[in-house]
């Protein structure tokens, strides 16, 4: 669904960070918020490309667990303030060009054996006016493999069973 993103069709040399949604709020249906997969991005988030054969390589922009629930609470936020306090526009911001996402794929289930990789990127949408040689802080964005990530795996899947079923205190949890 269109949301408060830039639309407007021009060249990759001309994206910017701006061109990303903040709200995730319908310009027509004011009601109506698009969080996590169900927006629309402007464009992709990297280079598109060619194969030597002329395939276009143009990857959809990865709309992972992490972005989708800051997007989808800060989308919560803002319905119920509008709800409680008749708030029209949107005060509560997401633009995943100014959040980051962290990513854990494990194999194996052992907590002694086995691998994992753990990503970082920050902000997910690359910045090029911020950071202009990569578009992205380097220094939150990594991959790292190891055991660890079997950890940090458990962990969440503990954190985020015990968020959903909202009890005491779950909304200390971050996303
Ligand atoms: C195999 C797989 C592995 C993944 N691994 C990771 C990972 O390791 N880390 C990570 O960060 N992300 C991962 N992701 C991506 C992540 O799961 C999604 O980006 C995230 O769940 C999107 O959240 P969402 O709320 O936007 O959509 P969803 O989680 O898809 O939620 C949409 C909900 O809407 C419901 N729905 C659909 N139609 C209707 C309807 N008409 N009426 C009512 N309800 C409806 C659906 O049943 C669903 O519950 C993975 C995805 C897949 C498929």
């Amino acid at each position: 669904m269109k949301v408060d993103a830039d639309y407007t069709q021009k060249p990759y040399e001309e994206w910017k960070a701006a061109d990303w949604p903040k709200t995730y709020q319908n310009p027509t249906y004011k009601n109506i918020f698009a969080a996590g997969i169900a927006f629309a991005p402007p464009h992709a988030i990297s280079k598109p490309m060619y194969s030597p054969n002329k395939t276009p390589i143009f990857p959809a922009p990865p709309r992972t667990g992490m972005p989708s629930a800051i997007i989808g609470r800060n989308c919560a936020l803002n319905i119920a303030s509008m709800i409680k306090h008749g708030n029209q526009t949107p005060k509560h911001t997401a633009s995943m060009a100014e959040i980051g996402a962290a990513c854990v794929a494990s194999t194996g289930a052992s907590l002694f054996s086995g691998t994992a990789a753990s990503i970082t990127v920050y902000p997910i949408v690359p910045d090029f006016e911020k950071y202009p040689e990569y578009g992205r802080d380097l220094y939150y964005t990594f991959g790292e493999i190891g055991l660890a990530g079997h950890w940090i795996k458990l962990l969440l899947h503990y954190a985020f069973i015990y968020k959903a079923k909202l009890k005491p205190f779950w909304f200390v949890l971050p996303e």
